[in-house]
């Protein structure tokens, strides 16, 4: 019989954080697949997922430390705790949003323990088999989303046109800047509720994705900030510049602006300036998706926390506003860790295939080798030799000649 893969779901410790990895859907499919699954009592409960609809799904439920004990996959949104890190043992692997590249001594340390660490973050995207794997887009959506929801509860206006007995609303005006998933779910959702919107981004793709959701789109001279892999990247200090120009100056008019602005592996850049804060009106509402302890898209803003400037502007520091989202948020994330692992254990024992894209790119290290190309660079290790590429060991060698590794 097939071995069975045992995968602990554990509470989630980052502050605020109330999705959990798995929902008990997740944990049915899984075990009808012939895995096992444990949870950490009580991992759902912010999810509303109590102890006994995983139990239903067919999980075992128990202590954290017995949970942990027993099992070779363990499943969790957010990058992990020091005790959590110091728990996991040669042979466990970990995946979650482990945010690798802000957190590289983390992944070395691991990699290091024997304990192998498979990031949503460094995922291939734009693979058509790799989009039922992708956390960042189904958590981009939940937070893009929500964000228009916690703007027009912050703002003290109608967002919609109202035309009434006692009088006429103006509709409000809203900008999203960074067009991405979660800015383009930002822009559909603020524009059914009835806003004027307009979005902004500098890669060349953006403009035809933010008017085919009836938006305006504002344009910038630095119309070519596309970098690898369909991202933006870093502007020069110059392009900069000229961009903080333009957005101190167009910024003045709006009633809410919603921030995604994210370039991978670097700080968010501040694209909402105290100077711009300063010129809108009193009950404006900033909501800053890009927040984090790295910094963010607005002047100021905190994650997690909403601040009010001198002049009365709202400012949400909401890096991680999917977590307000916690069912629909970990039900999408619970379908992404059930990909991952059709795709890096289909017989029930995790096999990387480094002649796999996906595996290249989602499995930073295993085996107590960094193994993914920008992880390696960011820890200034030289590259590794190329594997077969995947098109080549798929059409020209056996099974048996790719190269393959067991390492759970
Ligand atoms: P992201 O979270 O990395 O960044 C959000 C947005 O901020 C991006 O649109 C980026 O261009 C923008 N941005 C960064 N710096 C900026 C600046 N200085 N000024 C203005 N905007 C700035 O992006 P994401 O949502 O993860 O999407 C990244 C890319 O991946 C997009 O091109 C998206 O269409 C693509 N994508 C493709 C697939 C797929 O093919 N299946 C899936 C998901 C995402």
């Amino acid at each position: 019989m097939a071995p069975s893969l045992r995968i602990a779901v554990l509470t989630e410790t980052a502050e605020g954080e109330r999705r959990v990895a798995l929902d008990p859907a997740a944990v049915a499919q899984l075990v009808r697949a012939g895995r096992s699954v444990a949870v950490e009592s009580g991992a759902g409960t912010a999810a509303t997922f109590v102890d006994d609809a995983y139990v239903a799904a067919g999980a075992t439920v128990g202590s954290r430390a017995a949970v942990l004990r027993d099992c070779d996959v363990v499943a969790v949104v957010r990058s992990p705790d020091e005790e959590l890190a110091a728990a996991l043992t040669e042979g466990q692997t970990l995946i979650g949003l482990l945010d690798p590249l802000n957190h590289p001594e983390l992944i070395k340390t691991l990699t290091q323990r024997g304990v192998t660490t498979v990031a949503f973050e460094l995922l291939p995207r734009t693979l058509s088999r790799a989009q039922s794997m992708d956390a960042l887009s189904s958590q981009s959506s939940a937070a893009g989303y929500r964000a228009a929801i916690v703007a027009a509860h912050a703002f003290g206006r109608y967002l919609p046109m109202m035309i009434t007995a006692s009088g006429t609303a103006t509709p409000a005006k809203v900008i999203v800047i960074g067009a991405g998933v979660a800015g383009l779910q930002a822009i559909a959702t603020t524009r059914r509720l009835g806003a004027v919107v307009t979005g902004y981004d500098i890669r060349d793709a953006s403009r035809q994705e933010v008017e085919s959701l009836g938006a305006k789109f504002l344009t910038s001279s630095v119309a070519k900030g596309g970098g690898a892999g369909g991202y933006a990247r870093v502007l020069t200090d110059a392009e900069k510049a000229t961009q903080q120009r333009e957005l101190d100056t167009a910024l003045a008019g709006f009633d809410v602006i919603v921030t995604t602005a994210k370039v991978p592996g670097h700080a968010p850049p501040e694209l909402v300036s105290a100077a711009t804060l300063a010129t809108l009106r009193p009950g404006s509402v900033c909501v800053d998706l890009g927040s984090s302890v790295l910094g963010g898209n607005v002047a100021g803003s905190v994650e997690g926390r909403t601040t009010v400037t001198g002049n009365g502007v709202i400012v949400v520091g909401g890096g991680e506003l999917a977590a307000d989202l916690p069912v629909s948020a970990s039900q999408m994330y619970g379908r992404n860790v059930v990909a991952v692992l059709d795709s890096l254990a289909p017989q029930g024992v995790i096999v990387v295939d480094a002649s796999d894209a996906v595996h290249q790119g989602i499995v930073v290290g295993h085996d107590g080798e960094v193994t993914n190309a920008a992880m390696r660079s960011v820890l200034r290790l030289d590259p590794l030799p190329a594997a077969l590429p995947a098109g080549l060991a798929a059409s020209s060698a056996s099974a048996a000649d790719r190269p393959m590794e067991k390492i759970a």
